[in-house]
This record gives C-alpha cells, sequence and structure tokens, in this order.
C-alpha cells in the first residue's frame, strides 16, 4: 500500500526556504515512491460537512496576510485530477467544491513546492469537516484509505501542536507543553493507540494550550484513520519551533 504521509507545515515561508524542516519534506518524497496523484487535505479548508475541489485547473490561494511579496510571487500550476476527485468523494460521499469557492491554498501547495517543485502530480484537496467529532474525522480517514492501493499519497498538512497566540519566533525549540503535547502524541503512535489520540481533551491544559482550535490538529486524525496495522512509522521533523509550534512529521507505510 502507498504510504500515508501528515506534514507539520508552520510558517507560509517554509515554500521558499531552504532549512531543517524543508529538508526533511525533501527526504520524505526521496523516501517514499513516486505517487500518481495527492489527495490533501489541509488546515486551511475547513467547511461545513466534506467537500472535495474539482476543478480541471485549480487555482492557488495565497491565505495569508502581511509576508514579503516574494512569497505572494510563487506559482504552483498543478492540475487537478477529477478521477481522484470523484472517487473520493464517492467514498466519503462529500459535496463539491468549485474553483470559485476555494483552490489549492497553502497549506498544501506550500509543502508541494518542496517535495513536488515541478507541479507534475495532479493535486486533489478534501476539507476538514468542522462538525466532526475526533472519532468521525478518523473514520473518514478510514474510508478513503482504499485509495492507497492505487499509489495515491494521501497527504495530512497541519501541526500536532500550534498556537499563534503564544507564539514568540525568536525562541529555539518548544515550551514545556507544547513537547509534552508532541510526545504524547508520537508515543501513542509508535505505540497504536490512536484512541487516545482522539480522547486528547482529556489531557486538560495541555492539550488546550497545544490546539485552542483543532483545524491543524485534525488532519493527522484523518491520516491516522487511513493507516493500516502493517504500517511501519517513520518520524521526520522531529521538533517544536517558536515555543508553541510543532513541526513533528510522520510518514506510514507498509
Ligand atoms: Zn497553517
Amino acid at each position: 500500500m502507498f504510504p500515508a504521509v501528515f506534514i507539520g507545515h508552520g510558517s507560509p515561508m517554509n515554500a521558499i526556504e531552504d532549512n531543517i524542516y524543508t529538508r526533511g519534506w525533501q527526504q520524505i518524497a526521496d523516501f517514499i515512491p513516486r505517487p500518481t496523484a495527492i489527495l490533501s487535505i489541509s488546515a486551511h479548508w475547513v467547511t461545513q460537512g466534506t467537500k472535495v475541489l474539482v476543478e480541471e485547473d485549480p487555482k492557488i490561494i495565497y491565505d495569508f496576510y502581511g509576508f514579503p511579496q516574494e512569497l505572494y510571487d510563487v506559482t504552483y500550476k498543478v492540475k487537478c485530477s477529477t478521477q481522484l476527485a470523484e472517487q473520493t468523494r464517492s467514498l466519503v460521499g462529500a459535496t463539491t467544491a468549485k474553483d470559485g469557492e476555494w483552490g489549492i491554498d497553502h497549506g498544501t501547495w506550500s509543502v508541494l513546492k518542496i517535495m513536488y517543485p515541478k507541479a507534475d502530480i495532479p493535486v486533489v484537496q478534501m476539507s476538514i469537516d468542522n462538525q466532526a467529532s475526533p472519532q468521525e474525522l478518523f473514520e473518514i480517514g478510514n474510508k478513503i484509505k482504499s485509495l492507497r492501493e492505487n499509489n495515491v499519497l494521501i497527504l495530512g498538512s497541519g501541526n500536532v501542536v500550534h498556537n499563534l497566540r503564544e507564539i514568540d519566533f525568536n525562541m529555539d525549540g518548544g515550551f514545556d507543553w507544547a513537547y509534552s503535547f508532541d510526545n504524547f502524541v508520537k508515543d501513542k503512535i509508535l505505540k497504536g493507540n490512536y484512541q487516545d489520540i482522539l480522547n486528547y481533551q482529556l489531557l486538560g491544559n495541555i492539550a488546550k494550550y497545544s490546539i485552542p482550535t483543532t483545524e491543524h490538529f485534525n488532519p493527522l486524525l484523518y491520516i491516522l484513520g487511513a493507516t493500516d496495522r502493517n504500517d511501519k512509522v517513520h518520524i521526520y521533523n522531529n521538533s517544536c519551533m517558536g515555543g508553541s509550534l510543532s513541526m513533528t512529521s510522520y510518514v506510514f507505510d507498509c
């Protein structure tokens, strides 16, 4: 089965930087086989119910503010796979979004620009359902797992720890609570104990600080749902930065 991947994406600036995180993403792209298409679940597309972007030539979206012009000049002219989009839609029972409603957002292109700079692999985006519980998100991930049998890369793009109110870009590493939460998730993933991850709220303040809003965490739950019992776990960019961001990324393959 094709690997499933969760990437901690951090700042959009990674799209135009060469740093330890972007090198980790390149290593992932080198490690896994070349996919025939990519289904991306980005933290930056949250909708009521699940939507799948079906558009032959999707536009890319600059869904951030106050960054250098260089970042707004980035292009990633990628094709959509309407076949994969329709397949995903029928597996999940999702509705369709047209390009006018969305496009390829930076949660997707800032990562793919580094992993597949030629933009020559078709990309489909699926939204995060803002009404689904952690368990339900996991189950949606399980519904799309079979795509892995067709050389499709299911990509979750978010951050395990993401608290912009607490961020301190002058700080190396993370706050204690950020490490605690990141390590909790890592430990449970390595043990295959996903139920504890779905019940993360039981951790109380550590979880509240790490995930004050859930959109960056939720892509991981889809990816966990799409894993297989036989998957091996590979960890990349195992670190926190700016105090309140975890860049830890996971590859599941068997
Ligand atoms: Zn983000």
